[in-house]
């Protein structure tokens, strides 16, 4: 089987433990612990392709996102960001320059996602921008939110499409 390290990366409250848990249980979970980080183990089959996940669910990276080697264990990242916080989406970017000068280039798998895109009248963040990044990240980008029930499925074609970029790579 195909084992898939992914980690969850992004600022404090732009929702990685909400829509991790989420892809996990199915269900939404409005008050997880802000420095709880966690390890989770999933499976899943792509193309009839068994794949066994471990996702890292990050907490408190916004000092230093090469703490406890989180990259270095990673092959997957997704990148999220609050659409109704600018300096949430300001700090993918930093993560991810920072990402790039650490791994090389070609092993990263990356998506990025803006989350709560059901607060739309508290949007700080337009989708244009959102989608400039991904082109100059080279990867996929999605707006979910992982509080809108009908976005269950989506959430889970973030996580599965991640594991498809992987094993394209
Ligand atoms: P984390 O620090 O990135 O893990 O963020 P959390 O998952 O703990 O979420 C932070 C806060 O945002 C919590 O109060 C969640 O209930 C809320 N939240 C997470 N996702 C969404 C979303 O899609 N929409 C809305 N409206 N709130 C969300
Ligand atoms: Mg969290």
């Amino acid at each position: 089987m195909n084992a898939v390290k992914m980690v969850v990366l992004g600022a404090s409250g732009v929702g990685k433990s909400a829509l991790t848990v989420r892809y996990l249980t199915r269900r939404f979970i409005g008050e997880y612990h802000p420095t709880l980080e966690n390890t989770y183990r999933s499976k899943t089959t792509i193309d009839d392709e068994e794949f066994s996940m471990e996702i890292l669910d990050t907490a408190g990276l916004e000092n230093n996102i090469f703490r406890d080697g989180h990259t270095s264990w990673g092959e997957a990242f997704m990148f999220v960001y609050s659409i109704t916080d600018r300096s949430s989406f300001e700090q993918v970017k930093q993560i991810w320059t920072d990402l790039k000068s650490q791994k090389s280039p070609q092993i990263v798998a990356a998506l990025l996602v803006g989350n709560k895109n059901d607060l739309k009248h508290y949007r700080q963040v337009p989708t244009n921008d959102g989608d400039k990044l991904a082109e100059f990240m080279g990867c996929q980008f999605y707006e979910v939110s992982a509080l809108d029930g009908q976005q269950i499925p989506l959430v889970a074609e973030l996580f599965r499409n991640l594991v498809r970029e992987l094993r394209n790579k």
